[in-house]
């Protein structure tokens, strides 16, 4: 069976709360959770002006990637998410990172809505970090690298 890696993100309200809720709406609606990192503390970014909790998850499932990012837009609505400026405050974020298909491959998506692996993940550590904690060994292709390896070379570089 297929396997994602998802990042949550949150910054507005009772942030544990918010992930608690959204990682059980994803285990109902989407499938298992696999594994589950520890939820880390981050600044700031973007037009957000409150530290967030970030976090990732490995789960398992039998919904396409399409459908997939369906069900997470529905949770975060559920959860009181609303679109008011990109990258703003947000009372959950849950994006798709990754990809493992039944082979055991790591296929690549490019749709108007919707990319694998996520474009940003390489630039971020709070993707990155919690991202490596459940999936050290999982293959960003296009750039020929793991998880693991992303996360070093951006330490390196800052
Ligand atoms: P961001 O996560 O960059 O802060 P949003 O959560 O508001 O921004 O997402 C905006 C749109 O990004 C979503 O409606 C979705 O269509 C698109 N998107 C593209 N690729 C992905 C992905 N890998 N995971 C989640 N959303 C994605
Ligand atoms: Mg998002």
């Amino acid at each position: 069976m297929q396997e994602y890696v998802l990042a949550l993100g949150a910054n507005l309200g009772d942030r544990e709360y918010y992930i608690g809720q959204a990682i059980e709406a994803i285990r109902t609606s989407c499938g298992p959770i696999l594994r589950q990192s520890r939820l880390l503390e981050t600044e700031a970014m973007g037009a957000a002006d409150r530290p967030f909790l970030n976090g990732a998850l490995v789960i398992q499932s039998p919904l396409t990637p399409a459908a997939l990012l369906q069900e997470l837009l529905q949770i975060e609505k559920n959860l009181g998410r609303t679109r008011e400026t990109r990258w703003g405050n947000r009372t959950i974020d849950l994006d798709i990172i990754l990809w493992k298909d039944e082979r055991g491959d790591f296929p690549s998506v490019k749709t108007p809505t919707l990319t694998i692996p996520h474009p940003e993940l390489h630039k971020r550590l709070f993707v990155l970090e919690p991202a490596v904690e459940v999936a050290a060994d999982w293959r960003h292709e296009e750039k020929q690298r793991t998880l693991a390896e992303l996360l070093r070379e951006k330490q390196k570089s800052g």
